[in-house]
C-alpha cells in the first residue's frame, strides 16, 4: 500500500486560518505583525521565495516591506538598514533572504539582526537557546517538520530519528527539536560511512542535503514518515526532493511530496514567528 501523503499545503492553510485570527486579536491592540523581506541580488529562486513569503504575510493581514537591493549593494549599507529596521515599531521580523552576494559575510548580517526579530531563528543567540532548549524561534523549516508530525500524531518520544543533512538552517535545528520531543537521534553529513545502514534504521527520516532523489527505496524502513527538505530542479524545469518520491512511497508509512510537503509549512512557521514576535511586542512589559 502507498504511503499516506503528508499534505504541506493543506496543514498550511489550517494553521494560517489561526494565524489569521491570532493576528487580528494582536491588530486590535494596536500592533499589527509586521515582517521586512530583504533581497539582495537577482537570484531567481530567492526573487520566487521573497514573493512567496510577502505575498504569505498579505493572506494572513499582516504589514509586509519587500526591499530589492542591486547585487552591488555593500556590506554597510544592508547592516545599516537592518539597523533602522531593528527599531522600526512596525516590523517585529526581519528576513535576510540566503544566499547573499559573496563580498557580503552572511554571519555578520544575520548576527546583526535583533534576535527578538529574528524570526528566521538564524542568529547565534537564538541557536545557542534552541541549543538549551529554550528557543526563542524555532528555524521555519524544522518548525515546519515538526507540525508535520505533530499533525498525525506520531509518537516522537522513544523513535528512532536519522536526519540526513547538517546544516545550521535546517539539519542540526531538526536534531535539537526532535531531541529535545524524546527521539533518539542520528545526524549525518557527506562523510557519514554506509547511510543506508542509518536511514533504514530510521522510524523518522529527514532528508536535508539538496542531492536530487539521493535516498532511495532500499534505504527507508518499512512503514518510517519520510519528510524530504530538498528543493532541485532537474534539468527538465521540474522540481523534485532529495527522496526518489515514486520509489520510496511505497516502502514508507508517511511521506512529503516535493512540492507541496516542508515548503509551504516553512513560510507558514515564518508567519508564526512573525506572529508570535508581534503578540511579545503588544505585551506592556515588553522592551520592544
Ligand atoms: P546545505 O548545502 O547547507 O547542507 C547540506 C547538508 O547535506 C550538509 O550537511 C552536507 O554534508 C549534507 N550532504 C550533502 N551530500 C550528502 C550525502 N551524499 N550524504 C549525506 N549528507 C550529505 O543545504 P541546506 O540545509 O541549506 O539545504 C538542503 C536542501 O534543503 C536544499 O535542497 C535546499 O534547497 C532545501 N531547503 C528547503 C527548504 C524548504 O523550505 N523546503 C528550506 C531550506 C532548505 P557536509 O556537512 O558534510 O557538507
Amino acid at each position: 500500500m502507498p504511503a499516506q501523503l503528508l499534505d504541506g499545503v493543506a496543514l498550511s492553510k489550517k494553521i494560517r486560518t489561526e494565524i489569521a485570527a491570532r493576528g487580528a486579536i494582536v491588530t486590535a491592540k494596536g500592533v499589527r505583525p509586521g515582517l521586512a523581506v530583504i533581497v539582495v541580488g537577482e537570484n531567481p529562486a530567492s526573487q520566487v521565495y521573497v514573493r512567496n513569503k510577502v505575498k504569505a504575510c498579505e493572506d494572513v493581514g499582516f504589514h509586509s516591506v519587500l526591499e530589492r537591493y542591486s547585487a552591488e549593494l555593500g556590506e554597510k549599507e544592508l547592516l545599516a538598514r537592518i539597523a533602522t529596521l531593528n527599531t522600526d515599531p512596525a516590523i517585529h521580523g526581519i528576513l535576510v533572504q540566503l544566499p547573499l552576494p559573496e563580498h557580503i559575510a552572511a554571519e555578520r548580517v544575520l548576527e546583526a539582526i535583533s534576535p527578538e526579530k529574528d524570526v528566521d531563528g538564524f542568529h547565534v543567540a537564538n541557536a545557542g537557546a534552541l541549543m538549551v532548549g529554550q528557543p526563542e524561534f524555532k528555524p521555519c523549516t524544522p518548525y515546519g517538520c515538526m507540525k508535520i508530525l505533530e499533525s498525525i500524531d506520531y509518537p516522537i518520544r522513544g523513535a528512532r530519528a536519522v536526519i540526513v543533512g547538517a546544516s545550521n538552517i535546517v539539519g542540526k535545528p531538526m536534531a535539537m527539536l526532535l531531541l529535545q520531543a524524546g527521539a533518539t537521534i542520528t545526524i549525518c553529513n557527506s562523510k557519514t560511512r554506509d547511510l543506508a545502514h542509518h536511514t533504514k534504521d530510521a522510524d523518522i527520516l529527514v532528508v536535508a542535503t539538496g542531492k536530487p532523489k539521493m535516498i532511495t527505496g532500499d534505504m527507508v524502513k518499512t512503514g518510517a514518515v519520510v519528510i524530504d527538505v530538498g528543493i532541485n530542479r532537474l534539468p527538465d524545469g521540474k522540481l523534485c526532493g532529495d527522496i526518489d518520491f515514486d520509489a520510496v512511497r511505497y516502502i514508507a508509512g508517511w511521506i512529503t511530496p516535493v512540492p507541496g510537503g516542508v515548503g509551504p509549512m516553512t513560510i507558514t512557521m515564518l508567519l508564526m514567528n512573525t506572529l508570535e514576535a508581534a503578540e511579545k511586542a503588544s505585551k506592556p512589559s515588553s522592551s520592544l
